[in-house]
């Protein structure tokens, strides 16, 4: 390890008072000893060198080396490996390392990907390629079992954390027009620690914006919701990013719902009631801060003599155009959609046990919670009340319930399909599934009918009253084809 490329911004430093948190993980400890061994130089880098110099236990742990992936993957077994950009996966009982050839990296034409990854570069060539000076850091160690090292930062990486600044590293014009994800990472980095944005940065990003709009929809989805994920309110971020001009390229549809007016509790346009929905909902679930976020887009479009009228089927529509041009999961775009769709529902006290039964089977098992966490936040984002929670917690304990004690949905019918073509002898087909549809929808109703003969009996009669429809049908269109 006698000749490190190392600046004159390096400096010896020791793992535990650098970090102030105990001991490297056993797990990252054996990897960076493993490469040593094999008289490889390797390097914590990135994120988790930047969190330990903050104080923070980094979530991921992320190793540089030397050593091209070929010789990585024979050093641990098991070991997966992603070929394209030489990052070998350490798969360690005690938690996985990503283990990265150093590398420099050529432009990035359409501001996606890299053209062409250079293995063979030194540690200081890799960190010049990364985006921000805090994310730009290596340790070095020099003993490893005293846990000693020199902590590598020639772009000032600390010292900017330090001044509370994010700063591209080096020409930030050229950081930007190499990958234009890094004007979203700048807002989440940003927002997450709390940083001002260093003026020639903020001045490039502000130039590049409009090439956001080239990024491909999972690498936004990505960012978003890391950003959505993180411990610090979303709001931040995303009007971090409305001034900047981002928002409008990302997410046009929710930049439009500035200046919408609202009549809330809370002042602000519909824009700061969304954002404001957003924060109130858990980080645990980002997606959920989705629909938040999304959940008033209908707004833009829906104003009239005070009233936006329905307004929650138009911002349905837009919310799953967002969500698919994000390229997002199938799962998330279902379950955000659904969300914004139902979210105007409006409970009485007076609804009856079966009105009850019918919202919980309209708005799907699966999502009442959320719809609920949903309304709460909402009503918090407008600065409703306690009492104005229009008996959000009475509808929860009757939903609650009927979770308990009623059929809710075709699988807790006295009757399947198989006891639909056995019984009724029809074919299995599709009219089967609209038989136990109407089915449960009576048993909604009437949960007394959840008995088997009573549900064959109701479904022989709806079959009669169809086939002596269809014989009037037929006779009608008989009688229209004989010849007159
Ligand atoms: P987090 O704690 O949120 O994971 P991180 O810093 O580890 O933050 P990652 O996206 O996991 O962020 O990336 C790891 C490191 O790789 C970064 O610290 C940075 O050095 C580098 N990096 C990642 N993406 C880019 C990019 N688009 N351009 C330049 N460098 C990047
Ligand atoms: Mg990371």
């Amino acid at each position: 390890m006698a000749d490190l490329p190392l600046s004159d911004r390096s400096s010896d430093i020791e793992l535990t008072p650098l970090g102030r948190l105990g001991p490297l993980p056993e797990h990252v400890e054996r990897v960076l000893a493993t490469l040593e061994a094999a008289g490889q130089e390797a390097a914590l880098v990135g994120g988790s060198v930047r969190d330990l110099v903050l104080g923070h236990a980094p979530a991921d742990w992320d190793v540089a080396t030397a050593a091209l992936p070929e010789r990585v993957a024979d050093l641990f077994p098991g070991s997966t490996w992603q070929n394209r950009f030489g990052t070998v996966t350490v798969n360690d009982p005690a938690g996985t390392v990503e283990v990265t050839t150093y590398r420099a990296e050529g432009g990035y034409r359409d501001r996606r990907r890299p053209d062409e990854i250079e293995f063979g570069a030194s540690l200081k060539q890799d960190l010049l390629r990364r985006d921000f000076t805090i994310n730009a850091m290596a340790w070095v160690p020099t003993d490893l079992a005293a846990r000693r090292g020199r902590l590598v930062d020639p772009h000032g990486g600390a010292a900017d954390l330090a001044a509370g600044v994010l700063r591209a590293v080096g020409d930030p014009e050229a950081r930007f027009e190499e990958d234009a994800l890094r004007l979203v990472r700048a807002v989440r980095f940003a927002t997450r620690f709390d940083l001002r944005l260093d003026p020639s940065t903020e001045d490039a990003i502000r130039r590049h914006v409009g090439d956001a709009a080239q990024l491909s929809g999972e690498r936004i989805h990505d960012e978003l919701l890391r950003i959505l994920a993180g411990a610090a309110p979303p709001s931040r971020a995303l009007e971090l990013m409305e001034r900047l001009g981002l928002l409008a390229v990302l997410l046009p549809e929710l930049a439009g719902l500035r200046g919408v007016p609202q009549a809330k509790a809370l002042p602000g346009d519909a824009l700061d009631h969304s954002l404001r929905t957003a924060d109130a909902l858990s980080a645990a679930d980002p997606v959920l801060r989705m629909a938040g976020l999304l959940h008033d887009l209908g707004k833009a479009n829906t104003l009239e003599g005070g009233h936006f009228i329905g307004h929650e089927r138009d911002g349905a529509a837009l919310a799953e155009t967002v969500m698919r041009r994000l390229r997002s999961p199938r799962a998330e775009v279902t379950r955000v959609t659904r969300l914004v769709r139902q979210h105007m529902f409006d409970y009485r006290p007076t609804w009856t046990d079966a009105a009850v039964r019918r919202f919980v089977k309209r708005v799907g098992r699966d999502l009442v919670d959320d719809l609920f966490a949903l309304r709460q936040a909402d009503s918090a984002a407008s600065g409703a009340a306690e009492q104005e929670l229009g008996g959000l917690p009475d509808l929860r304990a009757r939903v609650a319930a009927v979770l308990a004690s009623d059929p809710l949905d075709a699988g807790q019918l006295a009757v399947d399909g198989h006891d639909l073509t056995d019984a009724l002898s029809i074919e299995p087909g599709p009219q089967v599934g609209q038989l136990l549809d109407r089915l449960l929808d009576a048993v909604i109703d009437d949960p007394s009918l959840n008995r088997r003969e009573r549900l064959l009996d109701l479904a022989r009669g709806w079959l009669a009253e169809l086939a002596s429809g269809d014989r009037t049908h037929r006779q009608a269109e008989g009688n229209q084809e004989a010849p007159s």
